[in-house]
């Protein structure tokens, strides 16, 4: 029996952020019924994130001590710089004495992280620079293409607290599939188009449910990934800039700057338009489009009659227009999406709640998508 899958948005901000309404890239995934959560991406302030929870039911509510996996997209800063703070949160580290490394039980580690080549080689620094240690273990497993370096996993060099992690080279299409499987649930990746080596994730059931959830790290060109991403349950793609024009907020002087020449400069820097998105999620035959990782022109809006609604509703539009197949929503901060089990009670096209009117209030209340 299936159940239903859960996306959180812990933080929906590009690298311009965080601000007051957006944290950066951080989603967490709840698929599999054992009650694990997996995280894509970790930035900066993920852990705080966990405790600024909306108000809602506290079974539902996610524990940073259910996180079993990491799937990191790419090393900017946006996307990493909270791995630290989740593993010495997990694995109970603290800066007391160096623990000798056979005093720590072998046994499988707690926490799996999985990312581009560099990965393995970031976690181990930051944890050795700031001196952390760790009582449970953590391994990463770097997705390689063949021209990429391996990383040693020696016992000296390793952390003290690091099991050896896996290198798994991409296939001849440039495809890392099927490197990890949890009961129903595979996991692919492939390369996307950004100014440093970046990954998309496709988490697909292999029973005759099949629902598949694509999510892309920053991009201007996701088309190497469309035969994996094909006909996705749900797609969640970067929209970080976007023309908005002179009628819809005239802070953003739309009519100076043509939307050619914004989406030209937005793929010059390795990014996406909502327009872009739409087209991508058309190419796959997409069923659900969310959009996220917003440069900070674009916060979220925290109140009922915001002006910042009607910036946001127009970024959707533009997403919906070139995916004309529903349509498309910005994400934020907090923000939960349900790709529903058959047997559910809720249908593939219910959107339920959706209001950042609370985001600020001192007792925030759920919202759902
Ligand atoms: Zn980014
Ligand atoms: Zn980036």
């Amino acid at each position: 029996m299936s159940n239903d899958f859960t996306l959180t948005f812990l933080g929906t901000s590009s690298g311009g952020g965080p601000n007051d309404t957006r944290s950066c890239s951080s989603l967490a995934l709840e698929m599999n019924e054992n009650g694990e959560l997996w995280l894509v991406d970790c930035a900066e302030g993920t852990l705080r994130q966990f405790s600024l929870q909306p108000e809602r039911d506290p079974r539902k509510r996610l524990s940073v001590n259910s996180i079993t996996k990491l799937f990191i997209t790419h090393l900017h800063f946006d996307h990493v710089m909270g791995i630290i703070t989740v593993l010495a949160k997990v694995l109970r580290g603290g800066f007391g004495d160096p623990i000798p490394p056979r005093t720590i039980p072998v046994r499988e580690p707690r926490i799996e992280l999985y990312g581009p080549a560099g990965l393995r080689t970031f976690v181990r620094s930051i944890l050795k620079m700031t001196g952390t240690e760790l009582t449970e273990r953590y391994a990463v497993h770097e997705l390689l293409t063949p021209s990429d370096i391996p990383t040693t996993c020696s016992a000296d060099e390793m952390h003290f607290g690091e099991l050896p992690g896996r290198d798994i080279v991409c296939n001849a299409n440039s495809i890392w599939s099927s490197f990890e499987s949890d009961g129903d649930i595979q996991v692919d990746a492939g390369p996307l188009a950004h100014r440093v080596s970046c990954l998309g994730y496709v988490f697909r059931e292999v029973n005759e449910v099949g629902r598949k959830v694509v999510i892309l790290g920053d991009t201007c060109n996701p088309s190497a990934m469309t035969a994996i991403a094909r006909n996705a349950s749900l797609l969640v793609h970067e929209a970080t800039d976007a023309h908005i024009p002179f009628a819809v907020d005239r802070s953003f002087r739309g009519d100076k700057k043509s939307e050619r020449s914004i989406e030209e400069r937005t793929i010059a820097k390795g990014h996406s338009t909502p327009g872009m998105a739409g087209a991508f999620a058309k190419s796959i035959r997409a069923r659900r489009l969310v959009l996220n990782h917003f440069s900070g022109k674009f916060p979220a809006p925290v109140y009922k009659n915001d002006r910042r609604k009607l910036v946001m509703a127009e970024i959707e539009r533009q997403a919906s227009q070139a995916w004309g197949h529903g349509k498309a929503v910005a994400a934020y901060d907090f923000m939960q999406v349900v790709v529903p089990a058959p047997s559910s009670s809720r249908t593939s096209s219910e959107f339920t709640g959706g209001s950042t009117s609370n985001l600020r209030s001192p007792r925030r209340k759920s919202f759902r998508y």
